[in-house]
């Protein structure tokens, strides 16, 4: 199989209809590949049985089926969290996570190998960026996590976030059209309000899903509340500085009537104080917001500690009693296998 030869992952189902049209073959045979992509989810092209020969033969010449082949895969001890090291075709290697909260399940998925944006707490950051991810192969992963739960019997894939490794606005195109074609009612039918896509803050990408209404919910982490803070946590935050950050998610949720999830990576001692609650408060007061609170999970680039869970607790209380602001403290699942926020690093 060539790498060059087109991965079918990447195509629409109205650009699979194209395609098989395009060669002679009947609309029918069309819609047969989508299911076999995304109903059976197949792991190759001879696997797809209901096609004719003659249609799997010209798939086998002039395309490819992106499997990402699984270097290892390892449960967490609680058994909520297992994660996956897959393989690119340049032998690469990226992250993906199945995460398990109350019977739902939810792929965490990688948008680039690496990351440019180099925030100081996170492994994916601390490693460097090494180059986007096309949309097949970020469509691969979820297709590698529904797959597994339809073998295991176990329910199909609700939620899909994209946090895990890369800055998913500093690669937009690629992870706007996977997120089309996972979201297609006739395939994997993964519902608009249930795919989660987070930015570090990249002003220009948050702008554009608003003009273009892209049907997705929009995680910002924020983790600092001043402007001198966040930079020193998020490097990200030099380009696009904290006012300009806030002017563009007021747009955001002017434009689209949505609230935003705000991310604080709570650090003890550095951003986990009743003053910091005060200032996320202040900032985000009036505003479509919900913030979620992550104790941060440990890496090795990074000495920081975990905020507490009480003061997590004040923390919460403060928003919630002062501010009118919404909270979750978010579970802490996987850290023994370095499956948690910013622990994705992609080796073994
Ligand atoms: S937290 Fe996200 S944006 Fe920041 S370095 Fe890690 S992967 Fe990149």
């Amino acid at each position: 199989m060539s790498e060059s030869l087109p991965d079918l992952y990447q195509f629409t189902r109205a650009e699979i209809t194209e395609l098989v049209v395009g060669w002679g073959y009947s609309p029918v045979h069309a819609a047969t590949l989508w299911n076999a992509l995304y109903w059976e989810m197949a792991e190759g092209i001879g696997a797809m049985q209901a096609l004719p020969e003659k249609v799997r033969i010209r798939l086998e010449k002039e395309t490819r089926l992106g499997v990402l082949p699984v270097a290892l895969s390892t449960d967490s001890s609680d058994g909520y969290t297992r994660k996956f090291l897959l393989t690119l075709p340049d032998d690469r290697r990226i992250e993906t996570v199945r995460m398990r909260f109350t019977g739902r399940a939810t792929a965490c998925i990688s948008s680039q190998a690496g990351c440019a944006m180099g925030c100081v707490f996170c492994a994916t950051g601390q490693m460097g960026f090494s180059r986007h991810l096309a949309a097949g192969e970020i469509v691969a992963q979820v297709v590698h996590v529904a797959r597994m739960l339809k073998r295991a019997g176990e329910p199909r894939l609700r939620n899909v976030v994209v946090m895990g490794m890369g800055e998913p606005l500093h690669n937009y195109d690629a992870t706007m059209r996977a997120l089309e074609i996972v979201r297609d009612s006739s395939g994997l039918a993964l519902g608009a309000e249930r795919i989660t896509v987070s930015t570090v803050g990249v002003v220009p990408g948050i702008l554009r899903l608003a003009e273009e209404r892209q049907p997705v919910s929009l995680a910002v982490s924020l983790h600092a509340a001043t402007q001198e803070e966040r930079a020193a946590l998020v490097p990200a935050a030099r380009a696009w500085p904290l006012d300009r950050l806030m002017e563009a998610c007021r747009t955001y949720s002017a434009i689209t009537g949505r609230r935003i999830f705000y991310e604080w990576t709570l650090i003890e001692g550095k951003n986990d104080s009743a003053d910091h609650a005060h200032a996320v408060g202040r900032l985000l007061h009036g505003l479509p917001a919900q913030v979620n609170l992550i104790p941060l999970n440990p890496t090795s680039g990074y000495a920081g500690e975990p905020g507490r869970r009480e003061t997590a607790r004040e923390f919460q209380q403060i928003l919630a009693n002062q501010y009118n602001l919404p909270s979750t403290v978010r579970q802490r699942r996987g850290i023994d296998i370095a499956a948690g926020c910013g622990q994705l690093a992609g080796v073994v």
